[in-house]
């Protein structure tokens, strides 16, 4: 982002304060890299509003060029959101034994996480902590969490079969204070979604525990959902904090913009793996770089792009009139639509569509799926591309495994291809077609 902010300024000779328009157009070039790292879109709308008050007029340094200083603002004003009122204290454990409540959607990695926070309070702290799962849902959770204690060699409170997540818990809360305990972890059941019964369980837990903090673990790869699960756990039980899993994928760090502000939680913790020592403290700069830093790709992507474009365009019109359309045809028209907001945003542009973007975006048919639609296209090969009747099911396996995703979505997306090319058949022959792909370039 820094490189194409800089080719935006470099092109500026203007010196003095920022002028509107400068900022203007560079403030575009960072809502899409912001889109882009999977910020949400009110939140990435904010942001560059945000920022925009802060440029606009500000008096250019002499040392460096207004390029420079857009992106020392955008860096700042990333920093501000992700970080809050102030640095993210350490957890609140002091009065022993201080309760810790773990809470979170099925598979988030709760036990995981509590694991890994109680071995660090033990050997970083020197805390004796005791974890204690209340996971009565799941047959084998109490055992995985007994097995993650041994490992690092935490105590776990002793499983007593039939018991409710609210007795465990009055058991545990007993346990700690007479086993001299300074922390006391405890890891709730998940639901694979937010329902009344796992709330209500949650609530009673919180009731009997009046845990010191209550930390909501996130997976940061669900984007999205991650910050409506926020909203609803801090909403129904109170959290104090959060911990985003699974920041060793390819996330990109934003869904821990989109949740800070949202939320007005902070981020205590972030997952780096499976391992016992994969976590560390939340550190707003890395974020922030990280954000940034993923635009420099961006710019690079898209300038390449840029002269491409116009001669495919071009080459497509003259393949869609003889009514051909393979599925680097079909790539093309994905990615396309990515670029231009998405299914939604390309919808929502056409007269009378807004209702089908609002129904295309209830069934799950967004930026994600064009982006898993083209890494499937992507994992055929050329031969295949060309002509994708010849998909024999062992290769359906391999491609759909190669891009990471199951048969079922790949089947979903040949239908789709035949379903277009029919389309286009019929619209080559009546002339349709110019018109139609004016409108979607
Ligand atoms: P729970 O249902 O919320 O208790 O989730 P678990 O703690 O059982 O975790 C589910 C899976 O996610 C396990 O296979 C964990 O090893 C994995 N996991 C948890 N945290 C991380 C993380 O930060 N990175 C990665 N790569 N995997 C994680
Ligand atoms: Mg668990």
């Amino acid at each position: 982002l820094s490189e194409r902010l800089g080719g935006v300024f470099d092109r500026l000779t203007k010196q003095g304060a920022l002028s509107e328009a400068d900022v203007e157009t560079a403030l575009r070039e960072v809502r899409v890299a912001l889109l882009e790292a999977d910020v949400s879109l009110p939140v990435a709308r904010d942001f560059v509003n945000a920022v925009k008050k802060k440029a606009t007029g500000q008096a250019v340094t002499k040392s460096v060029t207004p390029g420079q200083q857009v992106v020392k603002i955008v860096h700042d004003e990333l920093v501000h959101v992700l970080s809050g009122d102030g640095p993210a204290d350490a957890l609140k454990i002091d009065n022993p034994p201080a309760t810790i409540l773990m809470v979170g959607l099925q598979g988030s990695g709760k036990t995981t996480t509590t694991a890994k926070l109680a071995k660090r309070l033990k050997e970083k702290n020197g805390k004796r902590v005791l974890m204690a799962s209340l996971d009565t849902n799941r047959p084998a959770a109490m055992e995985q969490l007994a097995i993650l204690g041994t490992q690092i060699g935490v105590d776990t409170l002793p499983i007593v079969k039939g018991e409710k997540a609210p007795q465990i818990a009055k058991r545990a809360k007993t346990q700690a204070a007479m086993g001299g305990y300074d922390v006391l972890f405890l890891d709730t059941a998940g639901r694979l979604h937010i329902d009344e019964v796992l709330m209500d369980e949650v609530q009673a837990v919180r009731d009997i525990a009046s845990p010191r903090e209550t930390l909501l673990v996130v997976d940061g790869l669900t984007g999205q959902d991650a910050v409506n699960v926020a909203t609803e756990f801090d909403g129904k039980v109170g959290i104090s904090g959060v911990v985003l899993t699974r920041m060793d994928g390819d996330g990109r760090g934003g869904a821990a913009l989109s949740m800070r502000a949202v939320t007005g939680k902070p981020i205590r913790f972030v997952g780096l793996g499976e391992k016992m020592d994969a976590i560390e403290t939340f550190e707003p700069e890395r974020v922030a770089g990280r954000i940034l830093g993923m635009g420099d790709i961006v710019a690079l992507v898209e300038k390449a792009r840029e002269t491409f474009e116009a001669e495919q365009a071009e080459r497509m019109m003259k393949r869609f009139q003889k009514g051909l359309f393979n599925m680097n045809d079909l790539k093309a028209q994905l990615e396309q639509m990515l670029k231009m907001g998405g299914m939604q945003g390309l919808m929502g542009m056409l007269p009378g569509m807004g209702k089908m973007a609002k129904q295309a975006e209830e069934a799950g048919f967004d930026d994600r799926m064009l982006r898993r639609q083209i890494a499937l296209i992507n994992s055929m090969t050329k031969k295949e591309r060309a002509n994708p009747d010849l998909l024999a099911a062992s290769r359906k396996k391999r491609i759909a495994a190669g891009a990471g995703l199951d048969v079922a979505e790949l089947n979903r997306l040949l239908k789709q291809h035949k379903q277009m090319a029919e389309m286009m058949k019929k619209m080559g022959k009546g002339g349709m077609m110019k018109q139609a792909i004016k409108q979607m370039m």
